[in-house]
């Protein structure tokens, strides 16, 4: 019999006796026809049972592998209870972010810099309360102990584990009250709390930072290499609330394809960027910024020359020359 999408098969693990019901999926064709055996797997706590359908149809055990190996589910349609675990062989920049998406049933794993095995046992633990959440609150952030936090926004819940423990209830109990407003009404509501009040909020900074990613970015699904330079835009700055321009930027790094930067043909541009590349540790963006002048030139053309760790610095040079009238930074037009 070949493989039928919609029927339900039965796998057992040969190390822990679970038996999993799984409905065929249309990959599993796909996957049968190019590897032998389609590509499934099953988180099971300490391991992970890989299976699939062979041609006919027929249930196959693969073997028992390790939660913990990121490659693994790049290469396998791993499931742990109903959510399709997504990673990437190297994390997106050094955070410990897992993001339950509960509309598209997928825990995103790209963003968490750290044990796997840990965190997936949380989010099994968690599961059952995460649905009961889901249609009841649109909006929580709720501590879990050790530095993690859960936090929903709309559809979205992440367990984030931050760096700054310190008063962390505090901060927690502010945000709590003004989480449903947009990111630059949140930024203006800290920014009004005095100084010195707020200096004891120590985990302020980061928390609005992850409100800002389960706000703005993460619901927009960019791709692998946008959101890294995302991420490694944050990544220096995490300590300070972020303002207005860098909001302005993580959009301008999202919409980056759509984006154009026109460079002046000045003979001062030279000169007059040199000073800021300088400052900045950056000398390689003079050339990429001359080696463009006079032209207008797609965002994403020049980030694709810059790496994604130095996007913060190079945004901040184009603002720098943006403000001295030698590039211009607009929309593409229609
Ligand atoms: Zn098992």
């Amino acid at each position: 019999m070949p493989i039928i999408t919609g029927q339900v098969v039965v796998f057992k693990c040969p190390q822990c006796g679970r038996r999993e019901f799984y409905t065929v999926r249309r990959e599993d064709i796909d996957e049968a026809l190019s590897h032998e055996v389609s590509r499934v797997g099953f988180f099971h706590g300490d391991h992970i049972l890989l299976c699939g359908l062979n041609r006919l149809g027929e249930p196959v055990t693969r073997g028992i592998d390790s939660p913990n190996k990121r490659d693994l589910y790049s290469s396998n349609r791993i499931y742990a209870e109903g959510f399709l675990l997504v990673c990437t062989e190297n994390p997106l920049g050094n955070f410990q972010i897992a993001l339950v998406d509960t509309d598209q049933k997928v825990l995103d794993l790209r963003c968490f810099a750290g044990d796997l095995s840990s965190i997936l046992l949380i989010f099994w633990g968690e599961i059952d309360s995460i649905l009961r959440e889901c249609s009841s609150r649109g909006y929580f952030i709720i501590p879990m102990g050790a530095n993690l936090i859960k936090m929903k926004i709309n559809h979205l819940v992440a367990f984030i584990k931050i760096i700054e423990g310190r008063n962390l209830d505090k901060s927690i109990e502010f945000l709590s009250s003004i989480l449903e407003r947009d990111v630059d009404a949140i930024i203006s509501a800290v920014n009004s709390i005095d100084k010195s009040l707020r200096d004891s909020y120590k985990s302020l900074p980061e928390l609005i930072w992850y409100i800002l990613l389960l706000k703005n970015v993460f619901p927009m699904n960019p791709p692998v290499v946008t959101l890294s330079r995302v991420m490694h835009y944050i990544e220096n700055r995490r300590t300070n609330v972020p303002n207005k321009a860098d909001v302005e930027n993580i959009e301008l790094i999202l919409r980056a394809d759509g984006t154009l930067v026109s460079i002046c043909s000045k003979s001062e541009l030279i000169q007059l960027s040199k000073p800021v590349a300088v400052l900045l540790g950056h000398v390689e963006f003079v050339d990429l910024i001359y080696d463009n002048r006079g032209e207008k030139i797609s965002l994403e053309t020049l980030l694709r020359n810059i790496k994604c760790e130095h996007v913060g610095p190079f945004l901040d040079f184009l603002r720098e020359l943006e403000k001295r009238k030698l590039v211009g930074i607009s929309p593409k037009k229609l």
